[in-house]
């Protein structure tokens, strides 16, 4: 993509809609290559979706079908461990990455025959009996069917990711500015070029606009005349404590997961509803959700108890991200709907938004990820 200051020699600037993990991760590497990035973030940094998240790096777990969706998450998964080296040498904060895998447990016959379907394609998973399941993870529940290993599906906590890539951009010298709401993009009569954003504080030029505004991204490509087919998606969780450990690996079923994190505390989630903005966790959805986590590792009905939240993935209706460029809006890159995978994308996210800012090839195939698959709907 070409930029205004490209012909002044002055850094090209962007501004960055969304202060959430996407958002910041694109900040990190814009900055890196050198453009003067702004950060707007409607609230404070990082309150949404994405320090609701459970951190897992779930490649293999996450994906139902072979396919570029499947590769666009392999390629984050590779890239994460260097990134976040990289990230805790620049903030002196740490990620909390954790090299331990998933087990993946089928609890009931319709589950086993689902993961046993995964095998012909996934990488990096074996299937294991139930016996050797147990010897895997001896509390999990003697009722396993068995089920697969994933050994490349490490974690972080979302919380500290969040907080060590803050202190990287601010290291970066990245602008950054919370409680200032985007109210719309700012486009040049004619040609449809985005040439940066109205705030709640006044107008904000740029040469190029990064919208990564979550399940709040719809309401600011509407006036372009682009209606994204997104939706939030609410999760709801809980974290748990033990005095002694009882998982080494994140131990995951259909419906409930529990992701043991460094401090000795685990996060077990997450529900899904579809329930508009409202994030509230209600006592009757958390209650199920215990119950799950209790059948899949019984010794958890003693845990302590430590807090309980939601969150709002950005959810698409074809369950893929929208990332790349849109003819009709020259200057703007979408990196937007990573629903439940948006913890996994973020290396790759960023790296694909700088590709794209400096007009270099994509390490990806972006085709199946363009905006223009929703204006296509919006013709329609
Ligand atoms: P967000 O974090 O929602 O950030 C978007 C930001 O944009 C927000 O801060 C918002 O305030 C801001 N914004 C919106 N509109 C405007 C505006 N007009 N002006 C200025 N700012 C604006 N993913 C994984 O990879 N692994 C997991 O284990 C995992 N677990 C999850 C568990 C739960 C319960 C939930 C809810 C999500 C989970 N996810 C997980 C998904 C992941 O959290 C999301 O995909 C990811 O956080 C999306 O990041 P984002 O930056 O696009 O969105």
């Amino acid at each position: 993509m070409s930029t205004d200051s490209s012909h002044t020699g002055a850094k090209p600037t962007v501004i960055i809609v969304g202060g959430g993990i996407i958002g910041c991760s694109a900040a990190y590497e814009l900055s890196k290559a050198g453009f003067a990035c702004t950060l707007i973030e409607k609230g404070a940094l990082n309150q949404e979706a994405s320090t609701a998240a459970a951190g897992m790096l779930g490649a293999q777990s996450e994906t139902h079908r072979p396919g570029p969706y499947y590769e666009l998450c392999r390629l984050s998964q590779q890239l994460y461990r260097a990134w976040t080296d990289e990230l805790e040498q620049v903030s002196g904060l740490t990620a909390q990455y954790v090299a331990e895998g998933i087990v993946r447990a089928a609890l009931t016959e319709e589950d086993e025959a689902e993961l046993r379907g995964r095998l012909s394609w996934i990488r990096d998973a074996e299937w294991v009996q139930p016996a050797e399941m147990l010897k895997l993870e001896p509390e999990l529940t003697a009722a396993v069917r068995g089920g697969l290993y994933l050994p490349a599906d490490h974690h972080v906590h979302p919380v500290w990711l969040a907080k060590t890539l803050q202190a990287a951009i601010a290291k970066q010298g990245c602008t950054i500015r919370e409680w200032t709401p985007v109210i719309r993009l700012l486009t040049e009569p004619g040609s449809g070029r985005i040439r940066g954003v109205q705030t709640s504080e006044g107008p904000l030029y740029a040469d190029l606009v990064v919208l990564a505004a979550g399940a709040w991204s719809p309401a600011l490509t509407e006036p372009l005349g682009l209606s994204l087919p997104m939706f939030p998606v609410k999760g709801q969780c809980i974290s748990l404590k033990t005095e002694a450990p009882l998982i080494r690996s994140t131990v995951f079923t259909k419906g409930c997961y529990v992701v043991p994190k460094r401090d000795g505390s685990y996060i077990v989630g997450a529900t899904q509803t579809e329930a508009g903005f409202d994030k509230r966790p209600t006592a009757k959805v958390i209650g199920e959700l215990h119950a799950k986590a209790t059948a899949l590792l019984p010794r958890l009905a003693e845990a302590e108890f430590v807090s309980t939240w939601a969150g709002l993935r950005p959810g698409t209706r074809d369950a893929l991200p929208f990332l790349g460029t849109w003819d009709a809006a020259p200057g703007l890159i979408f990196a937007t709907g990573h629903y439940r995978n948006g913890i996994l994308l973020a290396p790759a996210t960023a790296r694909i938004v700088a590709e794209l800012a400096q007009g270099r090839p994509t390490s990806a195939d972006l085709a199946p990820f363009t905006p223009a698959r929703a204006a296509a709907d919006t013709a329609a």
